[in-house]
């Protein structure tokens, strides 16, 4: 189905629509050029009160946007509300810190003055996805305006009714019409807007492959992009580790989001010394996850998005299993009530003994399944680590400082998390390196993600 809300807990078809017609996305790109004309010389007070009123706006939609999202892409309510929350306090950080960012930066040369000074681009489109279908779309868009860029959104497209609410918050906020816009058009007319000449830059957070398309349209109209991509997060446990700790977070750094979160823990590493009352007690929370309607406050994991991901999910396990894993648990469909019979559910699945060589190595499972494997030392845990093509996040968990270091250096991530789970927050950066993608979001460097660092020489 093209552009449509279909709710993953039952199957059932919420709503469809149309993608804009040629001359509606036309207008809507004029009307982009026509607002950046006068957005870019508004003042950094007047951007962060408007970013402050979104704010506002969200904590005040705060119930029903979450409700969309969980009716639309099937996460849990209860995490849905805290999405909307964490949105609010990042248009609260930019507000509060964009011209600092931004602020000039003076350079000592043979000019009477030098500086650099950051000013806006212009129109940016943003790809996003449906995991976080609000998060994802704000982190990118509280920064880019507080900029003086404006943006574009083409969200996925099984989150139209989120892409729309989130368009009527910047506007309801009195950001000028066309500062933030959402287009409603499939996959395939990115191309063309990019190589529109109005539209400066692009950003997008998704798959390798739609990434490597999107990269491919910006580098022919030889136009700047950011990427946040797939990835395969470690989560190394060592001897020295609070193994109560780790195995409590461990939990929740693969289940959250129904397991399709970017930088959730994905492989588990074990030291040998550990493993096994690692996958006992692993093992034992993960069982009593409790699958269901992610609108109820007692269950644990919600559906997939789409019956294509419950699918791949399914096809993955089978081959990981064919090529000689273990299946510790999970890996059949659940039983579940007959009005969640049409639902995308899959169980806490968890797979050991996976093969060297086989696909599991290297891929992404996007959805609740633990891959485990056991190495004998720090040096074995790294180079594993470090093997899928992925670069996003890593996990490690040692009270050893110099084990701490060597992860710190050679884990080859975009972030490394020691002691806790991967997470993102305003106030760092937030990408990949690798096949996870490049350019980074939130905190400083995402604001000058999409400026032009103009030098400026006076005598
Ligand atoms: P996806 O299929 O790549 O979709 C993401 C967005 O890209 C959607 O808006 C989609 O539109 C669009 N798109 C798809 N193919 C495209 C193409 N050829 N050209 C231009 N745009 C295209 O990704 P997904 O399967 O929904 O999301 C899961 C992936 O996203 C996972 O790999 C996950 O790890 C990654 N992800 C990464 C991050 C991060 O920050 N690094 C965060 C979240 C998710 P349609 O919906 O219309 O197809």
């Amino acid at each position: 189905m093209g552009i449509a809300s279909i709710n993953p807990t039952t199957g059932e078809v919420l709503k469809t629509f149309e993608p804009i017609l040629a001359e509606e996305l036309e207008a809507k790109l004029a009307l982009a050029t026509e607002t950046y004309k006068s957005y870019r010389t508004t003042s950094f007070d007047q951007r962060a009160q408007w970013l402050r009123k979104a704010a506002e706006l969200l904590e005040q939609r705060k119930a029903e946007l979450a409700k969309t999202m969980t009716l639309e892409m099937g996460k849990l309510l209860k995490i849905a509300v805290p999405e909307v929350e964490k949105c609010a306090n990042l248009c609260r950080y930019y507000a509060d810190h964009a011209e600092g960012f931004l602020a000039d930066e003076s350079a000592e040369t043979d000019a009477s003055r030098s500086f650099v000074r950051y000013l806006p681009l212009g129109p940016v489109l943003a790809v996003m996805p449906w995991n976080f279908p609000l998060w994802q779309v704000f982190r990118f868009a509280a920064p880019a305006l507080m900029a003086g860029n404006v943006g574009l959104l083409k969200h996925a497209s099984n989150v139209p009714q989120c892409a729309i609410a989130i368009e009527q918050i910047f506007c309801d906020a009195g950001f000028p019409a066309g500062a933030f816009q959402t287009l409603l058009i499939p996959a395939s007319q990115v191309a063309g807007v990019i190589a529109d000449k109005r539209v400066v830059a692009a950003t997008l957070t998704g798959s390798e492959a739609a990434g490597a398309s999107l990269a491919a349209a910006a580098g022919k109209a030889l136009k700047p992009t950011v990427l946040e991509l797939g990835g395969s997060d470690p989560f190394i446990v060592t001897d020295s580790a609070d193994l109560e700790a780790a195995i409590a977070t461990a939990v929740t750094a693969r289940m959250l989001n129904n397991g399709q979160t970017c930088i959730a823990a994905k492989r588990f590493i074990l030291l040998e010394s550990i493993a096994e009352e690692f996958t006992k007690q692993f093992t034992a929370k993960c069982a009593a996850l409790k699958l269901g309607d992610p609108m109820s406050p007692d269950v644990d994991l919600g559906p997939l998005a789409t019956p294509q991901i419950l699918n791949e999910l399914e096809q993955q396990v089978q081959a990981c299993v064919a090529a000689g894993a273990k299946l510790v648990l999970g890996g059949q469909p659940a039983e579940l009530p007959s009005e969640l019979a049409a639902g995308n559910f899959y169980p806490a699945t968890i797979l050991s003994d996976i093969p060297a060589g086989s696909a599991a190595y290297e891929e992404e499972f996007f959805g609740p399944v633990a891959l485990l494997f056991t190495v004998k030392d720090v040096d074995e845990a790294i180079a594993l680590a470090n093997f899928t093509p992925f670069g996003l996040g890593a996990s490690a968990w040692t009270q050893d400082p110099a084990e701490q270091e060597r992860f710190i250096n050679e884990l080859e991530a975009g972030a490394v998390f020691i002691n806790g789970m991967v997470k993102s927050d305003p106030r760092m950066p937030f990408g990949g390196i690798k096949r996870s993608g490049y350019g980074r979001e939130l905190a400083g460097p995402g604001i000058r993600a999409f400026v032009n660092a103009k030098t400026v020489w006076i005598k």
